[in-house]
């Protein structure tokens, strides 16, 4: 494939340089999905395919760019981008989120785009019963003590809003882990939450109900 000559200023202008974790993280990235967009010899594609594309050559058949980082707007080919299957992608993602390996060691799943379309199909009424079904269940597992682990579910917050994303999403920069329902954060609080991983089981319970 001949290469785009006016790519590389148009990448270099494109992101800036986490310090912090390495990232180059894509300006404009895609508010549905993370990641980011160029033109690459005039077809619209993912920033980092395009980057990798440019920098290391063609993808080999079958497989896809990936991140080492799990941050889908990071266009930093040279350490944080490598190619791989799906397969490779999900094995390395369960080695890079314990929390995600242990849920499904334990049989349950951690979420995937399959188990949100899942959600999302079932109506309110069979949401509670769902939920009531499996807190019963995490409830006779856990001894009878309120199952506060497991589900699939957490909270980010960017300190103005919140959000629920899915175990194993990725976390998009500005936004940190945090419990769902605070409102405007001072910045000790903010602070305090950040370092807190809440899932949370009960608070969907509690909405649900
Ligand atoms: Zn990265």
């Amino acid at each position: 494939m001949k290469s785009d000559p006016t790519f590389e200023k148009r990448f270099k202008a494109g992101y800036a340089v986490d310090k912090k974790t390495g990232c180059w993280q894509w300006n404009n990235v895609h508010p549905a999905n993370g990641y980011g967009g160029i033109e690459y010899n005039g077809k619209q594609t993912g920033a980092h395919r395009a980057a990798w594309i440019h920098f290391k050559g063609p993808i080999p058949d079958g497989l896809c760019v990936l991140h080492r980082c799990d941050n889908r707007g990071c266009v930093n080919y040279k350490r944080h981008l490598y190619a791989g299957s799906r397969k490779d992608n999900r094995r390395d993602f369960m080695e890079r989120h314990p929390r995600a390996k242990e849920l499904v060691s334990k049989g349950q799943k951690a979420a995937t785009a399959g188990s949100k379309r899942f959600w999302n199909s079932l109506t309110v009424k069979q949401r509670k019963s769902f939920c009531r079904r499996r807190y019963q269940q995490q409830l006779n597992k856990n001894g009878g003590k309120s199952p506060l682990t497991g589900f699939n579910d957490i909270f980010i917050t960017n300190g103005l809003q919140t959000r629920r994303i899915a175990i194993g999403s990725v976390v998009p920069s500005g936004w940190k882990r945090g419990k769902h329902y605070m409102v405007r954060w001072s910045n000790k609080q903010k602070v305090a939450a950040s370092k807190r991983v809440k899932c949370w089981w009960a608070d969907r319970k509690r909405r649900m109900a």
